[in-house]
């Protein structure tokens, strides 16, 4: 199930206040339409009822895919308290499982970006290992500057159409272009790219994560371009 609750807003527009429904978590097995709008559209952002602008209040959500293992916990901060207490009791949780006796698959990711949670739910949902996605950008963002490309900022995975693809995003936020998703390279990644079953803390999955696999591997990918 889903997880709504009424939060309190403050229209940063007109400071009227109003409430309306926020989501705690979003299942995707139990709202397949809440899920799809997180992935393709925006649930979050509302319309104040006093002036009609859009709103967008900011609060943490868990994303739950259950067909995939996987559960993402949007933080809605960058403060390290609020993140150690997200991940606390998502150990809780795991913990009381393993108890019952209930074996526990599930990855989780911590995200501190809204950004971040879409393009993770879209890869899970995609069946795919955000680890090597990462790796894949790393990669790619390397060769473009070994070619003098006009570098971005970043990568970020995006499905439409069902088309997977990275869309380029400048450092300023512009976007710049995408780059096909080269569904060879990523099953030559899943072969080459090994985790140990102790790496069970790997929370925080970006480009920086792929950076230090990398150095940890520092020979693997010279035969990929
Ligand atoms: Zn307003």
């Amino acid at each position: 199930m889903s997880k709504e609750r009424q939060v309190t807003v403050t229209c940063p527009h007109c400071k009227g206040k109003f409430s309306c429904t926020g989501w705690d978590s979003i299942n995707t097995e139990t709202d397949p339409t809440l899920a799809h709008q997180l992935m393709h559209g925006d649930p979050f952002t509302v319309h104040c009822p006093h002036c009609s602008r859009p709103v967008t209040p900011n609060y943490p959500t868990l994303w739950h895919d259950m067909k995939h293992h996987a559960m993402i916990q949007y933080t809605a901060s960058d403060d390290e308290d609020v993140i150690a207490e997200h991940i606390k009791s998502a150990e809780e949780a795991f913990e009381h499982f393993r108890k019952m006796g209930i074996t526990v698959k599930t990855e989780l990711r911590i995200v501190t970006d809204r950004v971040e949670l879409r393009e993770k739910a879209l890869i899970f949902n995609e069946g795919l290992d955000d680890r090597v996605i990462e790796m894949m950008k790393l990669i790619i963002l390397s060769t473009l500057d070994r070619q003098k490309d006009e570098m971005p900022g970043e990568l970020r995975f995006f499905v439409s159409n069902k088309e997977r693809g990275f869309v380029a995003v400048s450092d300023a936020g512009q976007l710049m272009g995408t780059v096909p998703f080269l569904n060879d390279m990523y099953s030559d990644f899943v072969q080459l790219m090994t985790f140990e079953d102790d790496e069970t803390d790997d929370y925080f999955v970006n480009i920086g994560w792929a950076a230090d696999y990398l150095q940890a591997h520092p020979t693997l990918f010279d035969d990929v371009d």
